[in-house]
């Protein structure tokens, strides 16, 4: 199996070939045709699995197939911790180099102003921890109406650090025909119950 067949967009695929991936790791193969597809995805994978890339990348095709006119966030990444959220900012960075979207990175610890720039100058990719984003959106900085995917990444994580009603404020700001990706390295009651609530007929990926 090669990167070539799973339907990427040619600049995610060069970006892809110039970080130094020979081949797409066992949740990259089976999630990302299917993200790209439109579908539903629940995810069960660690950390280290290569889920990061699994869900960017068909983002990133996504997102460079098509085009905001309101330059409202088309795409909204949630994370529970400020460190995972600036990974995945990363990676984002360097698999989406070849095109030209616009990305913020909306973690607490740092000020709201430089946040608050970048929203006002209109953003394709939000990158988020659950608390800073619902700090913006009180603020009046931040619509969620244009969202068309949704991940909600360490679910299990979030539910650990209390951020679960947060999470699902968030996920009914979005509009209802989102298409939305959950991972989780465990699947415990509560997760299953908003997997439930919140994914429609979902393909469900275990690694
Ligand atoms: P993740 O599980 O998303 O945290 O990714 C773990 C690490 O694997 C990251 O450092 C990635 O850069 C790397 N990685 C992801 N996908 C691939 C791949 N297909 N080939 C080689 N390395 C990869």
């Amino acid at each position: 199996m090669s990167f070539d067949t799973l339907g990427l967009h040619p600049e995610v695929l060069r970006a892809v070939r110039e970080a130094g991936y020979e081949k797409p790791t066992p949740i990259q193969e089976q999630a990302i045709p299917q993200v790209i597809a439109g579908r539903d995805v629940l995810g069960i994978a660690q950390t280290g699995t290569g889920k990061t890339a699994s869900f960017t990348l068909p983002m990133l095709t996504i997102l460079a197939q098509g085009r905001s006119k309101a330059r409202m966030p088309r795409t909204l990444i949630l994370e529970p911790t400020r460190e995972l959220a600036a990974q995945v900012a990363e990676s984002f960075e360097v698999y989406g180099k070849h095109l030209k979207l616009t990305m913020a990175l909306l973690i607490g610890g740092v000020s709201f102003a430089d946040q608050e720039a970048k929203l006002n100058r209109g953003v394709d990719v939000l990158i988020a921890t659950p608390g800073r984003l619902l700090d913006h959106f009180e603020r009046g900085k931040v619509l969620l109406t244009g969202v068309q995917v949704l991940v909600v990444d360490e679910a299990d994580r979030m539910l650990d650090m209390g951020f679960i009603p947060d999470v699902e404020r968030i996920c009914k700001l979005t509009p209802f025909t989102r298409q939305t990706l959950f991972f989780s390295a465990t699947m415990p009651p509560e997760i299953q119950r908003i997997t439930s609530a919140f994914l429609t007929n979902p393909v469900k990926i275990e690694v």
